[in-house]
């Protein structure tokens, strides 16, 4: 049942995108009317559809579709992905197709690295570290310095410049369907380029091996991880797509405990951040996570840009930040968020609205366990808004916002400072989100054409 459905959302889309361009005659329209009677924009030319959500505003977003064949890639190693991103700098259209998982923490030959081969030649051991930061003589107002601390941060970041891949502008990267296609360990770095699509890929196991210990982060301090599986900073039309983010195999339940906190590997799945903006983020599925999506890294964030629409995401076995916003005008919509604890990760919140963000969340669907957590499905700082209506809480339409404020000391306002227009899509009932969503989401369902 659920496969025709799946199709016949694909099959509106590509509807869609031809009748945009079509009326907008523009640049690049030929590349689609090309298509047009073929109904077959492949997976690897699909641009986003008209009005789907923040990236397909302005000029939208058609990633690397305007590739020649000199740019257009397939990748099945770290060594053959770095050689396709090319420079970060270079705004030539490419696409990329990942086949299969790529592990980026390989050498260029393709051998295996461990923790230990990014320590070597540094000095850092762990060991060492914890004796030289123990709160009990290092104290707890300021943070490591000193041989170790140098040690560490050589040593992250010679992980760094194997994990971390850097996509240009005007790129997609996308897994070849039917290879279980995804990166493993690493993080896609949009920084600073306009125009970039990724989509069907599984993102798992992003690790870094040498977190940092920071004494003054929240009441008794916490390790902290450098890598999300994706990140935007300054980041503009970047459309996520049926991609699947996970920590496993190694999950937060594995994490040991230092200093009486835990070691946390794991930093966000997606972030988005450094006043990127226009980003749609659709058809994913969040699992197995803590610090899920941080949309603004920082409450001083400018106003004006961050804005975000998250629609038809499934998120489970999510402790938080789905999403965090801070700042910008954010469209969540249809998603299915199921706050049973999964493998140990017990929700805290789903949705965060802080430093004055402007979230409108409507026809979502919750999954609750008995008992409730109704009042916790939400977090705010007492100046971050929340609207919206049609939100299921096991199949009972419910007031989250209502519900949280009742609760809660620092309020969230209901009033938002703008009305969302670029909604294709927008299912007026969640009702049917839990089972629809099953099959049409994250990253292997996508199929060539
Ligand atoms: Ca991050
Ligand atoms: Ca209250």
């Amino acid at each position: 049942m659920a496969a025709p459905a799946h199709r016949r959302s694909l099959r509106a889309r590509r509807t869609l995108v031809v009748s945009a361009a079509v009326v907008a005659a523009g640049v690049g329209a030929g590349v689609v009317v090309m298509n047009a009677n073929a109904t077959a924009v492949d997976v690897y030319h699909q641009t986003l559809a008209a009005k789907d959500g923040w990236a397909s505003s302005g000029t939208g977003t058609t990633g690397g579709t305007k590739a020649d064949a000199a740019h257009t890639f397939t990748v099945s190693t770290r060594a053959q992905l770095v050689k396709a991103l090319g420079s970060a700098s270079d705004t030539t259209p490419r696409i990329i197709k990942v086949k299969g998982t790529i592990d980026a923490n390989t050498d260029d030959s393709g051998k295996k690295l461990t923790c230990a081969d990014y320590a070597s030649g540094t000095g850092y051991s762990l060991s060492a570290y914890l004796k030289a930061y123990d709160p009990a003589t290092y104290g707890t107002s300021k943070l490591p310095s000193g041989t170790q601390e140098k040690a560490r941060a050589a040593a992250q970041t010679k992980q760094a410049k194997n994990i971390v891949f850097k996509v240009p502008a005007n790129t997609t990267v996308v897994g070849v369907p039917g290879t279980k296609a995804g990166i493993s360990g690493g993080m896609l770095q949009i920084q600073n380029v306009d125009n970039v699509i990724v989509r069907n890929l599984t993102f798992a196991a992003t690790e870094d091996c040498f977190p940092q210990w920071d004494p003054t982060d929240g009441d008794d301090g916490n390790w902290n991880s450098n890598y999300d599986s994706v990140t935007l900073r300054g980041a503009t039309h970047v459309w996520a797509d049926h991609n699947t983010f996970t920590d496993a195999p190694h999950l937060d339940s594995a994490n040991p405990k230092y200093y009486g906190r835990e070691y946390q590997i794991h930093d966000g799945a997606l972030d988005i951040t450094k006043s990127s903006d226009l980003v749609t983020v659709s058809r994913n599925q969040f699992t197995n996570h803590d610090k899920t999506m941080l949309i603004g890294s920082s409450d001083s964030e400018p106003s004006g840009k961050l804005r975000v629409s998250i629609h038809h995401n499934i998120w489970k076995g999510i402790v938080q930040r789905a999403p965090l916003a801070r700042v910008g005008q954010v469209h969540i919509y249809n998603n299915y968020y199921d706050v049973t604890t999964l493998n140990g990760y017990a929700t805290q919140y789903s949705i965060n609205s802080r430093a004055k963000a402007q979230v409108v969340a409507e026809n979502n669907y919750w999954k609750v366990p008995a008992g409730g957590k109704v009042a916790k499905l939400l977090s705010g700082d007492g100046t971050g808004s929340v609207k919206g209506s049609g939100n299921l809480v096991n199949g009972t339409v419910t007031d989250l916002v209502a519900a949280y404020n009742a609760a809660s000391s620092k309020d969230l306002r209901t009033t938002v400072n703008w009305t969302p227009a670029l909604t294709t899509g927008l299912e007026s009932s969640a009702k049917n989100l839990p089972t629809s969503l099953a099959t049409t989401t994250g990253a292997g369902v996508l199929t060539a054409s």
